[in-house]
């Protein structure tokens, strides 16, 4: 095993959108092939497919995990609202303690001598 005719790094492979294949030029007329499902199940031999020769793709396997099946499912929680939902109520309950004080600073009004001794 290992007798490649060259390893080449997946960056100087050439990407064909139709076949779905990255390709590099072989030296009998023909080209290389490796399928992007190859390289996801960490396959990294491409092949001549009209002579026996083979090259070693050098590549990152982790680039291509997520490519062949569509399992997607990804989902992004949203945090941030009903913490600043509390904080406003908080801000609120506040104002509601500020304007009982003033309500009680009113009503104190009507007894003269209370706001002196307060004062
Ligand atoms: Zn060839």
């Amino acid at each position: 095993m290992g007798a490649y005719y060259d390893e080449v790094e997946i960056e100087d492979m050439v990407w064909d959108e139709e076949k779905r294949v990255y390709h590099y030029p072989c030296p009998c007329g023909d080209r290389f092939e490796i399928s992007r499902k190859q390289l996801a199940n960490y396959e990294d031999i491409a092949a001549c497919p009209s002579c026996s020769l083979v090259i070693r793709v050098i590549y990152d396997p982790l680039d291509f995990e997520d490519e062949p099946d569509d399992d997607e499912e990804e989902e992004e929680e949203e945090t941030s609202a009903s913490d600043a939902d509390s904080e406003i109520s908080e801000e609120e309950s506040d104002a509601d303690d500020f304007h009982d004080a003033l309500d009680s600073l009113t009503l104190s009004d009507k007894q003269p001598l209370a706001v002196a001794v307060e004062a």
